[in-house]
């Protein structure tokens, strides 16, 4: 059956007013920042001092974009009549982010918390040379990661906070002296660690 004269025209204009009536989807970056999930997968942080330069995000990257250099330095025993022992020291770390496809396995494999998600995403070079990021750029990128979700109130609080604010406690104890008053536990929840 031959279509109706100017049924096209008909139909092209049904669509014109259905989709005029929407709410647009159209970004208007860079005029206005896009609204981003704060777990985006923007850069790379590296808190440097929590990498013992283990080597795992390196071996595990399935790009191979993961630089590291590093050097063994010899450390004197804790105690007279000790061993010594050694400590690897890092030189370099550097992610070359024109060959990393964002897939977070490094951060993931990071045994020592040292790599973060920052959803920061401008940083777009004419010189690919440029999106290779050393150490120390990849530090301030740290700057930029989110702080973690808050626990859930009835949350058992985190081993290392406890330490801390024991050890905290005890130095504040001691400074002001055997008379001073004990500092009171926290409401430990139910079902917690004492
Ligand atoms: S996100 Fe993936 S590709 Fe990028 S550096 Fe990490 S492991 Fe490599
Ligand atoms: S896995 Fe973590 S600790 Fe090991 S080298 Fe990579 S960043 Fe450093």
């Amino acid at each position: 059956m031959a279509p109706i004269p100017g049924s096209g025209l008909a139909k092209g204009l049904a669509v014109t007013l259905r989709t005029m009536t929407r709410k647009t989807v159209t970004e208007q970056y860079p005029d206005a920042q896009p609204e981003l999930p704060p777990r985006t997968r923007g850069v790379i942080g590296l808190f440097e001092e929590n990498c013992t330069v283990c080597m795992l995000c390196a071996r595990e990257c399935p790009d191979w974009c993961i630089y590291i250099d590093s050097h063994k330095e010899t450390v004197p025993p804790a105690a007279p009549g000790g061993r010594e022992r050694s400590r690897n020291v890092l030189d370099r770390f550097a992610i070359d982010f024109a060959l990393c496809m964002y897939c977070g396995i490094c951060i993931e494999v990071c045994p020592f918390d040292a790599l973060f998600w920052s959803p920061e995403f401008e940083y777009a070079e004419t010189d690919i040379h440029e999106l290779t990021h050393e150490r120390d750029k990849l530090r301030e990128w740290m700057w930029t990661v989110p702080a973690p979700p808050a626990l859930d109130p009835a949350a058992e609080e985190p081993k290392e906070v406890a330490a801390a604010r024991k050890t905290a406690e005890k130095l504040a104890t001691a400074q002001a002296g055997p008379n001073a008053p004990q500092a009171a536990e926290p409401n430990t929840p139910q079902g917690g660690e004492s």
